[in-house]
């Protein structure tokens, strides 16, 4: 089957040429799943190489004692036409879709989000000051901004950024605001317009300034039944982690000692990953990719036998020090068949990186201690499944070298034709969409 792409006389030359061209695939996330099969509509053959068990990547749903968790909170919020309706075929429109509802927790206070325009109900003196702020910050010239620390002092004000983004940045991204550059920050944190948090700051607000204001997710099977968009791939090898990459000699080894030739290569591994594993990667090269950042996360998946009393809220934000992760969610309220009857359950997330390591050793009990201490587990809660996830590359940091590393990293794959696609292959803060369209455009690059 063809698409249009190489429609005509064009198309046939080009298939005569290299339709025998044997492309390899690392990884079995959405975006190598979207390379395969875009490759394979085109009619090429693509083998997929996947180290897990299973296919999906960061996008898989995992099951314990009949709990579906995600591999931190998914939802699908894509505005891509094509996206949106591969993912609402592969669960044959089985999908709920409902409005986001988020919470902060700060201070032990409950706001609604984003904060900066529910000040509503806070001590008076900390609304006092983000509104004098905020109208310093917005109403003179402070000049460049260089840094995230910068981008919100001058955007959200001083005392604001100070009492809460710096603080969740802190936990959430494991680093200072001011070793951050901006360019990821797009719509993903709101700027209010003065008379907004002025508004906010008097009565409870509804507005919803948050980048997912609606969502869908798969009616069952979390999030992960979206990989059902790519059943139809061939050639997928899983339990296949690759640990050489040949590119003089073009081809792979593998740990079960499988040796495969490739002429094409596409990549979804992570960066630092993938040049760890290149036979004669020149010394620069090695550094840049050892210098990308990227924070990694320890999940906590609890199950309870309760169904009601859990925060009125989708997913939450936590502020404090002294709580340990910076972010919740309740599986139970994105679809009911993530738990079994009469139950409801709880995810959080600890953050940590070469920059902040891991508060402390044991992080299964610290949040199990710290949810009874805001309410998330109450005194009678029987807990049926408590269990701990770790996720090695969670998201990339755009600390200030950022740029600079990737630019070597990629014009060194590029120049030996290695076409790299998804969130860890092109460092980028990619949801599953932008995951999708990069394993498509990658598919498209390595026929150009
Ligand atoms: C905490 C968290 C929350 C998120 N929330 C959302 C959300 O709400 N909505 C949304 O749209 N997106 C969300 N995302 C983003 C989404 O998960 C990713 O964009 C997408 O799943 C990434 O797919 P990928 O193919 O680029 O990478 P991956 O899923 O990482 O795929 C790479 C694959 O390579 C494999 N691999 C690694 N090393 C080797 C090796 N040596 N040999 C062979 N295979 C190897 C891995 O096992 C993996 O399967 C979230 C991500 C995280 C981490």
């Amino acid at each position: 089957m063809h698409s249009g792409l190489y429609a005509g006389k064009t198309h046939k030359v080009l298939s005569s040429m290299i339709s025998d061209l044997s492309v390899a695939i690392l990884g079995a996330g959405l975006s190598g799943l979207a390379a395969a099969q875009r490759l394979q509509e085109l009619g090429y053959q693509a083998d997929i190489y996947e180290r897990n068990s299973y296919v999906g990547g960061h996008a898989h749903s995992h099951v314990v004692d009949g709990f579906t968790f995600d591999e931190g909170p998914h939802v699908s919020f894509t505005e891509k036409v094509e996206i949106k309706s591969l993912l609402a075929e592969a669960v044959k429109g089985q999908y709920l879709e409902k409005n986001a509802v988020l919470l902060n927790h700060w201070n032990e206070y409950w706001v609604r989000h984003p904060a900066q325009c529910n000040l509503y109900g806070l001590p008076s003196d900390i609304v006092e000051r983000c509104i004098i702020d905020i109208i310093k910050a917005q109403g003179t010239d402070q000049g460049p901004i260089n840094t995230y620390s910068d981008w919100c002092r001058q955007g959200l004000g001083d005392a604001f950024s100070e009492e809460f983004t710096f603080r969740y940045t802190r936990k959430y991204w494991t680093t200072e605001a001011s070793n951050m550059s901006v360019d990821w920050v797009g719509s993903r944190v709101y700027v209010p317009r003065i008379e907004e948090v002025v508004r906010g700051a008097l009565r409870a607000n509804t507005d919803n300034h948050h980048y997912i204001t609606r969502f869908r997710y798969p009616a069952r099977g979390g999030f992960g039944a979206y990989v059902q968009a790519f059943s139809n791939v061939d050639s997928i090898h899983v339990d296949h982690e690759v640990v050489l990459v040949d590119l003089k000699r073009r081809c792979l080894e593998f740990t079960n000692g499988k040796i495969v030739f490739f002429e094409g290569l596409i990549s979804s591994l992570p960066l630092p990953e993938l040049v760890r594993r290149i036979k004669d990667a020149p010394m620069k090269v090695v550094e840049a990719a050892e210098r990308l950042s990227c924070t990694s996360l320890v999940l906590t998946n609890v199950g309870v036998r309760r169904t009601d009393g859990f925060p009125d809220s989708d997913w939450m934000y936590f502020y404090d020090d002294d709580i340990i992760f910076s972010r919740g969610n309740l599986p139970h309220r994105l679809s009911p068949n993530n738990v079994p009857p009469g139950c409801g359950s709880i995810q959080v997330e600890v953050y940590h990186s070469k920059y902040r390591p891991l508060p402390c050793d044991d992080v299964l009990n610290r949040s199990i201690e710290d949810m009874h201490r805001i309410g998330l587990l109450v005194k009678d809660d029987q807990v049926v499944v408590a269990h701990q996830r770790h996720v090695p590359y969670a998201n990339v940091l755009f600390d200030l070298q950022r740029s600079a590393n990737l630019g070597i990293v990629q014009s060194y794959l590029a120049d030996r034709g290695v076409v790299c696609c998804g969130r860890y292959g092109e460092w980028a803060y990619y949801w599953s969409d932008d995951s999708i369209q990069s394993g498509w455009n990658a598919a498209q690059a390595i026929l150009a």
